[in-house]
């Protein structure tokens, strides 16, 4: 008999929701006319679009709609790489004549790789230190903020620790330079509330399939009156924002994803928080030498960073694999060396407690039964793993 999955890498990826993948059939075989159309077998198409975009800016707190009651403030993407990309973009050329791009040290690739680009085409980037609990130092951002400045981006929260950045503060310092500021909430949207009208965000980017909705679609609320450049170039879709015909069965699942999201927000945090202290607590107390990452204060509900000392994240989820339980490591793969990834670098974490770093991310798919299992698992693999470490206090 085939073990049952035990999934608890949600920040990497979700299962789509069953309500969710409901909701798109129809548009598979259906309706699958093109919104473009003038007929109404698209154009009705075209209608059920913009309900999945009002629910997109219900979840992010976009009340704007315009005289068709439209919420034009979203935008569909293909993923958060590409409304990542697509929101810096557009503030530089929204804000001419300015050439430096403030940004975190401990942003994804889908910033980070932008930024080093940009770089090499003649911006200038300025990476804003953590501290040890991923914490952004803020009077290095404040310094690093002037007449320069078109844009600073800052992740909502990280998608490794979970930290969760103070958003609403860095769009207004960033504001205050005269900047725009974009917060890329990928990891953040559905966890924890979102209002881009409370904290005056200029762009905020997020994704599907990190909320139960299909991979490949995302959307960028971009704010009304910030001058938007699209990336893609070709029809007029999106109001002539984006070129593409849309990925109608995605934007379906990302609606209804959004909908249920919010819903469900409050009550899913309070749970979420109580599996991942179930969690934590376990592990810690039945394991010496692990430590929790990130600011245990501000976090996401369903994230935990836990280092273990003395040996490699990627051996232990070797075997976490063994017992059919998936999460994720804190390394990153770099010329077939497996260094501590650029997240547990910038916060400075002790080399040999980096390397041992395991990401569990839960989601409301999961129950306390999951979580007691891979606390009874993990104990005797740490100790096997240590007994062989030549790394391992005990074996130096
Ligand atoms: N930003 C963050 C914080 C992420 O965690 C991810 C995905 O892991 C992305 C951006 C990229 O999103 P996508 O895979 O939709 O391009």
């Amino acid at each position: 008999m085939e073990q049952p999955v035990i999934y608890l890498d949600n920040n990497a990826t979700t299962r789509v929701a069953p309500e969710v993948l409901e909701a798109m059939l129809p548009y598979f075989c259906e309706r699958y006319g093109n919104p473009s159309s003038i007929h109404t077998f698209g154009g009705s198409v075209a209608d059920d679009i913009e309900q999945a975009r009002c629910r997109v800016a219900d979840l992010l707190g976009a009340s704007f709609r315009d005289r068709d009651g439209i919420a034009s403030e979203i935008i569909f993407t293909s993923c958060g790489t590409e409304g990542d990309n697509a929101a810096i973009n557009a503030a530089f050329n929204a804000r001419p004549g300015r050439n430096k791009l403030v940004t975190t040290a401990v942003e994804h690739p889908a910033v980070l790789a932008y930024a080093k680009e940009l770089e090499r085409l003649g911006r200038e980037v300025v990476l804003v230190p953590v501290d040890g609990r991923g914490r952004l130092d803020m009077d290095f951002l404040k310094a690093a903020v002037d007449e320069n400045t078109a844009v600073v981006s800052a992740m909502w929260a990280n998608n490794e620790t979970g930290t969760v950045f103070p958003v609403g503060e860095i769009a207004k310092i960033a504001h205050a330079a005269g900047a725009l500021f974009h917060t890329d909430a990928v990891q953040a949207a559905g966890k924890v509330p979102v209002d881009v009208e409370a904290l005056e965000i200029d762009f905020l980017s997020i994704s599907g399939h990190k909320l139960h909705a299909p991979k490949g679609v995302g959307a960028l609320y971009v704010r009304r009156g910030v001058r938007f450049s699209r990336l893609l170039f070709g029809g007029h879709q999106e109001k002539g924002r984006r070129g593409g015909t849309e990925n109608v069965t995605s934007v379906i699942g990302l609606g209804k994803a959004c909908e249920m999201a919010l819903a469900s927000l409050e009550k899913d945090a309070a749970r979420l928080a109580e599996l991942r202290g179930r969690l934590e607590e376990k592990i810690t107390s039945a394991i010496p030498g692990t430590h929790v990452n990130g600011d245990l204060e501000n976090r996401l509900p369903n994230t935990s960073s836990i280092s273990f000392d003395g040996i490699e994240g990627e051996s232990i989820l070797m075997m976490l694999n063994m017992y059919g339980i998936c999460a994720s490591s804190g390394s990153a793969c770099t010329t077939g060396s497996l260094e501590p990834s650029h997240v547990m670098r910038a916060m400075g974490i002790p080399y040999t407690s980096a390397h041992g770093t395991v990401r569990f991310s839960l989601s409301c798919y999961n129950t306390a039964e999951e979580i007691d299992k891979v606390a009874e698992v993990l104990p005797p693999i740490i100790a096997r793993l240590r007994s062989i470490s030549p790394f391992w206090e005990e074996n130096k």
